[in-house]
């Protein structure tokens, strides 16, 4: 029997799962993915092999999967029945802070899970559901190695100026610092960079992982220079239900003149603005694109608008742009979102190559464009598969 690799990936209302059987030269090879979606209100569990062809596809009352530790339950049910018994070797799991200590992947004991759910004030809309698959499977299966991989952890290396916020030297101590998420889609993409878009791979590259949460990455041979997501992933761009970055100001505002307490201000900074705050009709850019609404336009407007500035302040970062990678939901299925971009980015030398936009890319910028852009599907599950099996060699 095969050796495999389990990844999960959970959120607040779902679960992304992929096993990966380990060849003979610690290759890894996707055998299937799926996902429980819909957690408490309409909950579904799909799968598919490599090829895409339907494993499964059941749904259940809400009642019946009414949280994330029994979704993973229900995922390792029809995961030991489909593999026949086969068990993994390791399982990796997507973790959004490492926090200051925890810089690389590292395997999960009871001290590290304690240390990890102390950082959930730090991510309160990941970090508990990226805990608590880990707790029920230590709970019920003790011996299994379980390795966590960090969404922080590509970035640890900065400069420290990019590392820092402007306050008192004991705060950063401990551990009030500018971290950055999204780590693991980014180590992904400057892994994939010598293979898609070599004559750009050991130059300065920005990033933009753009999806329901969006981050950008300056990234200089292969290493990650600084990011606009910081000691939380509320910082920078706006997303589908946050902000981005905003005058601490207003929140000092809301304090004191609308008494808003911690638990309100975080609900509203998580939940309540971004696109769906800003246009008032969702936090989807699908739904935005359709609408004639002109605050539809308005959160698209910004929201393009915010990514030409940080595509500017990266690019200074780094003292030079060479290219631009577009990846995750927004930027790989929309080509519009990525015209739409590009254009903005003329005046650094970006020139869109329409019809290879049109066609997907990889390269969708001319060949005479003295700025290169790509679009290049990220792989946050592969990067955590490979990680899991270099801990689970190395114990
Ligand atoms: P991700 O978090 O990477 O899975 O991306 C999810 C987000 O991608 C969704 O919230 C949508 O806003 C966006 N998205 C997915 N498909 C499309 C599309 N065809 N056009 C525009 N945006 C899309």
């Amino acid at each position: 029997m095969a050796d495999t690799i389990l990844v999960v990936n959970a959120g607040s209302s779902s679960i992304k799962f992929c096993v990966y059987h380990i060849g003979a030269t610690s290759d890894l090879s996707l055998t299937l993915k799926g996902q429980v979606s819909g957690v408490g209100t309409r909950p579904s569990l799909r799968a598919s092999d490599a090829g895409g062809r339907p494993l499964v596809d059941e749904t259940f009352s809400a009642t019946e999967i009414p949280d994330v530790a029994v979704a993973m339950g229900r995922v390792g049910a029809w995961l030991r029945e489909h593999l026949a018994g086969e068990v993994p070797v390791a399982i990796g799991h997507r973790v959004a802070h490492g926090g200051p200590t925890y810089r690389a992947p590292v395997s999960v004991d009871n001290d590290t899970l304690a240390a990890l759910e102390r950082l959930v004030p730090l991510a309160p809309m990941h970090q508990p559901y990226n805990l608590r698959p880990i707790r029920t499977i230590q709970e019920r299966f003790p011996s299994t190695v379980q390795v966590a991989c960090f969404d922080t952890g590509f970035h640890q290396g900065h400069p420290d100026v990019a590392d820092r916020f402007a306050i008192p030297e004991t705060l950063y101590q401990e551990g009030v610092r500018r971290y950055g998420f999204h780590g693991l889609s980014y180590e992904y993409i400057a892994r994939a960079l010598p293979r898609v878009a070599p004559e750009i791979a050991q130059g300065s590259v920005v990033v933009a992982h753009l999806g329901s949460g969006a981050s950008m990455c300056a990234i200089k041979g292969g290493r990650s220079m600084d990011s606009t997501m910081a000691f939380t992933g509320l910082d920078g761009l706006p997303m589908g239900t946050r902000c981005g970055q905003i005058d601490p100001g207003v929140l000092l505002y809301l304090v004191s003149e609308k008494g808003y307490g911690a638990k309100e201000l975080e609900r509203f900074l998580y939940h309540e603005t971004g696109l769906h705050g800003l246009s008032g009709i969702s936090n989807d850019v699908r739904d935005l694109l359709a609408s004639d609404d002109q605050r539809a336009r308005l959160a698209l407007d910004y929201f393009v608008y915010r990514v030409e500035r940080e595509l500017g302040a990266l690019a200074a970062a780094m003292q030079g742009l060479d290219g631009v990678v577009l990846t995750a939901g927004i930027s790989e299925n929309s080509p519009e979102m990525r015209a739409r971009i590009c254009r903005g980015a003329a005046w650094l030398g970006l020139k869109l190559d329409e019809a290879a936009n049109r066609a997907g890319g990889p390269r969708i910028s001319t060949r005479d464009s003295k700025v290169s852009a790509w679009v290049i599907p990220t792989d946050e599950e592969r990067m955590i598969a490979e990680h899991t099996l270099k801990v689970w060699r190395e114990q």
